[in-house]
């Protein structure tokens, strides 16, 4: 709730000197321990002694840390300095007054730094940390692109080499990210792909198989386990990846202090998790330990319903069965998502512990259609001025509704969203909804294979 209506504020700016020094880890502050990764031969806990071939090592010590704050490294703090962060926090009063709400509408600007999304805030220090190892280059895959060209921009500030395994239908639509990393110096290859045992499995099976997350997933895990002096990087799901992401929640937390104001729903869209767990984590924190009753909204397409529709178990991040089992909601491994727009919400799990908090009832979620995400979509970019990538429009979708729905009850709840990309490189997507050649997609049937519980 606002206590002091800030009538003339717009933006909310935070100094350089102010922004934080530490990552924020969640895992302190969990009611009980997160299931841990199970070996899929043994179905036993996973020592995370095997994973060092596969990723930096300061990344797994991150990933199984328990310390509530992790110190952000000099020249990652200094790199993140120059995207420039912090990003501002802006209050979409356009958007209300045509909305007619009484609500106020915020949103965290994480467009704004040169790849137009939020990923660089952990391909910086994925690549930062594979630097400091003496790691020649690192390897990862990318559906539309975002988390591709974010880790090639990374790896050129810090001398690495830098393969992407691209998700073929992208590769092929969406030339732009594809260019964008190789102006990087980033090497692109489309996924399946020759490179890999599994890769020319598939297309011996397929020559038009159009490739998917999972199957990228498991070609640069191949990859990286091949050569020597590389590693694996990945976008979104892990611990360590939602930890860096908190840069973003703890701006933001700090931007809302100096305007006195607090959130009462908080709502983004989910991929792997990362960008709405970076937001939403540092005020996670205060409703954890029973100081605040924040309602925190995760948005995810109709055609990939991991949380809505999935099942919290145990499953394979990956397709060809190369990676730790984790509890998380999934639809399963195998699941081939529809082509939606939003190709960066298109992985079939989600991050372990944004699972937990929703199975707790810490969260809840919601799906959409991508038709209705770009109507929103439309309307922010009329009244504010910002054409957002379609996955931010699920996140738009749901403050407009939400808006609506105060208007109907009178509420001033204040609403807050990450804005976590913007659609520059999107736009055929926007023509094909301007003249109604926006298919919707929606699985009849959803199996899950039950791997343990
Ligand atoms: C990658 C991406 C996502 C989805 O990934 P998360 O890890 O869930 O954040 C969402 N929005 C944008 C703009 C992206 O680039």
């Amino acid at each position: 709730m606002s206590k002091h209506p800030v009538e003339k504020e717009h933006a909310v700016y935070l100094p350089q000197d102010e922004m934080p020094t530490h990552w924020y880890n969640i895992l302190a502050d969990l009611p009980e321990p997160l299931p841990p990764p199970l070996d899929p031969k043994t179905l036993k806990p996973m020592s995370p002694e095997p994973l060092l071939r596969l990723f930096a090592k300061d990344l797994i010590m991150q990933e199984v840390s328990t310390e509530r704050f992790i110190k952000i490294p000099d020249e990652v703090h200094d790199a993140y300095l120059r995207l420039p962060r912090p990003t501002p926090l802006l209050r979409a009063r356009r958007l209300e007054k045509f909305l007619n709400t009484p609500a106020e509408i915020y949103y965290k600007c994480e467009y704004v730094n040169p790849t137009g999304s939020h990923k660089p805030n952990t391909a910086i220090a994925q690549a930062y940390y594979n630097m400091v190892q003496g790691n020649e280059r690192v390897v990862t895959e990318t559906g539309a692109g975002q988390w591709g060209t974010a880790l090639a921009m990374a790896s050129a500030l810090f001398g690495l080499k830098c393969s992407v395994y691209m998700v073929r239908v992208s590769y092929d639509q969406k030339p732009g990210r594809r260019i964008m990393m190789e102006v990087h110096g980033a090497d692109v290859v489309a996924s399946p792909s020759k490179n890999t045992k599994f890769g020319r499995s598939l297309l011996e099976s397929d020559p038009s198989n159009h490739g998917s997350l999972g199957i990228a997933i498991s070609e640069a895990i191949e990859d990286a386990l091949g050569h020597d002096n590389t590693r694996y990087c990945l976008g979104s799901v892990l611990n360590h990846v939602l930890l860096h992401q908190t840069i973003i929640g703890l701006e933001a937390k700090k931007q809302f202090e100096m305007i006195d104001v607090e959130p009462d729903v908080i709502c983004g869209c989910i991929g792997g998790g990362s960008n709405f767990a970076g937001f939403a984590y540092p005020f996670m924190a205060d409703k954890l330990k029973g100081k605040s009753a924040t309602e925190f909204i995760a948005c995810e397409p109709k055609a990939v319903p991991s949380t809505t529709r999935g099942v919290y178990t145990y499953d394979f991040g990956d397709t060809a069965e190369m990676t730790p089992l984790m509890k998380m909601y999934t639809i399963g491994h195998k699941y081939q998502p529809p082509p939606i727009h939003a190709g960066g919400l298109r992985y079939h799990g989600k991050a372990p512990s944004l699972s937990f908090l929703i199975n707790k009832g810490y969260m809840t979620s919601v799906s959409y259609s991508q038709t209705e995400v770009f109507e929103a979509a439309r309307i922010l970019a009329q009244t504010e001025g910002m054409i957002t990538a379609p996955e931010t429009a699920h996140n738009v979708k749901y403050a407009i509704d939400e808006a609506l729905k105060c208007k109907k009850t009178g509420e001033k709840k204040v609403i807050t969203f990450n804005n976590c990309g913007h659609g520059l490189l999107d736009l055929q997507a926007y023509d094909a909804f301007l003249n109604g050649r926006l298919e919707d997609y929606e699985p009849s049937k959803i199996e899950v294979p039950r791997i343990a519980d």
